[in-house]
């Protein structure tokens, strides 16, 4: 059995987004700014997926940017924040400790260059509190970044309440909801959300397409300088076929939201239940808020990359922590932030799972993970130790 369990990396394009894109590569091939009808066309096609975009943010198609992905609309999101910031006089920002590094090395950037960053702790349970906002404002805020749902564990962050404290305090709410959109529903307006960063490659879209949300107003920074395509602030022909493709994804997940989130949040608890019994393990994360597709796990004394390794032998594919993360090793971040000691953080796993995938599947992996598990730790001389009493076990 062939299984893909990493869609939180990535996911496989549509039959929906594939449709989209094709004749974009030899029918309507103009280049949008171009005067004569070829132009003409491609340019219908960007306004439409322009719309597309807009219609299910609840947004108006000016307030929307094409980019690169999701890091380049992080990158632009916050950019542009700390500019607007500076002219008032404005130099510090909140966001937290388990951010996307798409966020974390921009706020480096940033700090390297005036600003003032103040990274929020992970509660235990992966969801950061209003509170914690509240009590991190201060008067030269200019910016609160708190992503929608975490890329590794999966919890679903208190973004109207935070955003709702960010406009009582008169300061800019950015959210990467590079994780949620297409998989949760969001309203800009209803959410108080001033800016937002999505990637068309998490919800069957192609790879290297981005949206920026910004909302009326917001002036954007920006990151890429050359022609005046969107409206002067990202330079560059667009990327017609990818952006097409993005709508036509986009529609598609947000057309079967419900739908998808009941069916896959099944299988989710399924496999939270029956892995959760192999003896020292922990879940990632509180086990309802958090996104319908996510399972993230630890298991005491074996180490994360070993077991990918033996899963992709039985070929499943799965992850621990993020792909930027794996191939270095130093243990992922996030399940840092959220406590989690080193070598428990090591042993981790994360099952990302899609509407693509089947209950039989899960089946699969419930029969295949414990007997892995029990020979890795077989061979770990750490798990000896523990079984010895001769360390003590920590979960
Ligand atoms: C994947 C991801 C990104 C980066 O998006 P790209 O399109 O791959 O650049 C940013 N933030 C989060 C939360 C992600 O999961």
């Amino acid at each position: 059995m062939k299984i893909y369990a990493d869609n939180a990396a990535t996911t496989v394009v549509s039959d929906a987004a594939l449709a989209a894109m094709l004749p974009c590569f030899q029918e309507v091939y103009g280049n949008p700014s171009s005067l004569h009808s070829p132009g003409q066309r491609a340019a219908e096609k960007l306004a439409a997926a322009r719309e597309t975009f807009a219609k299910y943010l609840n947004a108006d198609p000016r307030e929307i940017t094409f980019t690169s992905g999701g890091s380049e609309a992080d990158n632009q999101a916050l950019r542009s924040a700390a500019a607007l910031g500076a002219r008032k006089g404005k130099k510090h920002i909140i966001s937290t400790k388990f951010e996307h590094h798409a966020i974390l090395h921009t706020l480096e950037a940033l700090e390297k260059e005036g600003c003032e960053v103040t990274l929020l702790d992970i509660p235990p349970d992966g969801i950061v509190t209003v509170e914690q906002v509240k009590a991190a404002l201060r008067p030269d805020t200019c910016l609160v970044s708190v992503m929608f749902a975490n890329n590794e564990i999966g919890t679903i962050q208190p973004i109207p309440e935070i955003g709702a404290v960010c406009h009582e305090a008169g300061v800019l709410f950015h959210t990467d909801a590079v994780q949620a959109a297409g998989h949760l529903p969001i309203d800009v307006q209803a959410m108080h959300i001033d800016l937002l960063s999505l990637s068309a490659h998490k919800f069957h879209g192609p790879k290297g397409v981005g949206v920026l949300y910004a909302r009326r107003g917001i002036a954007l920074t920006n990151v890429i300088y050359g022609g005046a395509q969107e409206r002067g602030k990202r330079a560059g022909t667009e990327n017609i076929p990818g952006i097409c493709g993005a709508a036509a994804a986009f529609e598609e997940a947000c057309a079967n939201m419900e739908k998808n989130a009941v069916y896959v949040a099944d299988m989710r608890d399924k496999l939270i239940e029956g892995l959760t019994k192999i003896p020292h393990s922990i879940l990632n994360g509180d086990a309802k808020r958090r996104l319908p597709g996510n399972v993230n796990l630890c298991f005491e004394g074996i180490e994360g990359e070993s077991l990918l390794l033996l899963l992709d032998a039985k070929g499943i594919a799965a992850s621990s922590g993020s792909a930027c993360t794996s191939g270095s090793l130093d243990p992922s971040h996030v399940l840092l932030a959220l406590g989690r000691p080193h070598e428990v953080a090591h042993g981790s796993l994360r099952l990302s799972i899609c509407e693509y995938n089947t209950p039989e599947e899960m089946d699969y992996i419930l029969a295949e993970l414990p007997g892995i598990i029990h020979y890795l730790r077989d061979m770990s001389p750490v798990w000896d130790e523990l079984e010895k009493g001769q360390r003590p076990h920590l979960i």
